[in-house]
């Protein structure tokens, strides 16, 4: 039975999940840091680091890339910055790029120059900057994806520390975007510091749809999907967080709450109204709910079901 240290635990949060929520956001470049911080954000949750190639018209170097790093984890001395690698290909073609690149870290790993340039820029940062970051790999398919880029971390590391740079290694995470992901969710989560669910991707990838179309997260396949990669991170004792737009939906996010994730990555102008919507919200209804929704076989059925969301 749970002792008077459990009891006290479990009244702070007033859950008896225990673990404290938060709401973080989604950014693409240092100065939207500073909104972030502003809106009252706990941290970031997803930094878009090609945005910072697709807004000037090429990929920033190394010092560049450092600095714009170091401007975000500034922002938030004491959080988390979660820096996601490249993610280029699909609907965020290169400005640069010969021919087709691969999605996200498939793409960094068929441009090792470049990946590791990214890392070292991740490593300085990691150093310098006052928040703890978290190198996150984007569109994870496969397990060696994830050695593979702990390879270049270690030769990112090395050639710093040949050449007398200040560094520090950081924790990697990886994003939950594609059904392979989610099939390996249990592998993941005991290789990383922490998983973040995309579930914009997700839902295109599982049913199969364009980005363009309506995403239909509250599609079964896709709410049974989420459902599953979350339980898997929590067996695991990894803090999952959900960085797609369906986070800042008010019944939505009861949804992925009920599930177990613990942080929610919205826009920056989005958190407030998200940080109000938890701070209402009733973590055992909400594990009812997502109990219920993972039961139901039609949309119309979810969209019902959330209509009524605690
Ligand atoms: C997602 O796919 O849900 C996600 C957060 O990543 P992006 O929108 O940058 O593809
Ligand atoms: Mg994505």
């Amino acid at each position: 039975g749970a002792g008077p240290a459990e009891a006290v635990v479990a009244d702070a949060v007033g859950t008896a999940s225990g673990t404290p929520l938060a709401v973080t956001a989604n950014v693409g470049s240092g100065r939207e840091s500073a909104v972030a911080r502003e809106r009252g954000a706990d941290g970031v949750g997803l930094f878009r680091s090609e945005f910072l190639a697709l807004r000037s018209d090429g990929v920033p170097d190394e010092d560049a890339q450092t600095e714009a790093y170091v401007a975000a984890l500034d922002r938030f001395p004491d959080a988390e910055v979660a820096i996601r690698t490249f993610d280029f290909g699909g609907d965020k073609p290169l400005p640069d790029a010969e021919g087709d690149v691969p999605r996200g870290v498939a793409g960094s790993l068929a441009t090792p120059d470049r990946h590791r340039e990214q890392l070292r820029a991740l490593c300085r940062a990691a150093a310098r900057g006052a928040g703890e970051l978290t190198a996150v790999l984007p569109h994870v398919t496969r397990l060696d994806e994830v050695a593979a880029v702990r390879d270049h971390l270690d030769a990112a590391t090395d050639e710093l520390a040949a050449a007398g740079v200040p560094h520090e290694r950081p924790a990697l995470g990886v994003m939950v975007e594609t059904p392979a992901a989610v099939e390996l969710a249990p592998e993941l989560a005991s290789r990383v510091a922490s998983l973040s669910l995309g579930t914009n991707d997700l839902s295109r990838h599982v049913l199969g749809t364009t980005r363009d179309a309506d995403p239909a997260v509250t599609e079964p396949a896709v709410v049974r999907a989420i459902g599953r990669a979350v339980a898997a991170a929590t067996d695991a004792g990894v803090p999952v967080r959900c960085c797609g737009e369906a986070a800042a939906d008010p019944a939505f996010a009861a949804l992925l709450v009920g599930f177990g994730v613990t942080e929610l990555s919205v826009a920056p102008d989005a958190v407030p109204a998200t940080k109000r919507r938890l701070d209402g919200i009733d973590r055992s209804e909400a594990a009812a709910l997502a109990e219920r929704a993972t039961a139901a076989s039609t949309k119309s059925e979810v969209d019902s079901l959330l209509k009524e969301a605690p």
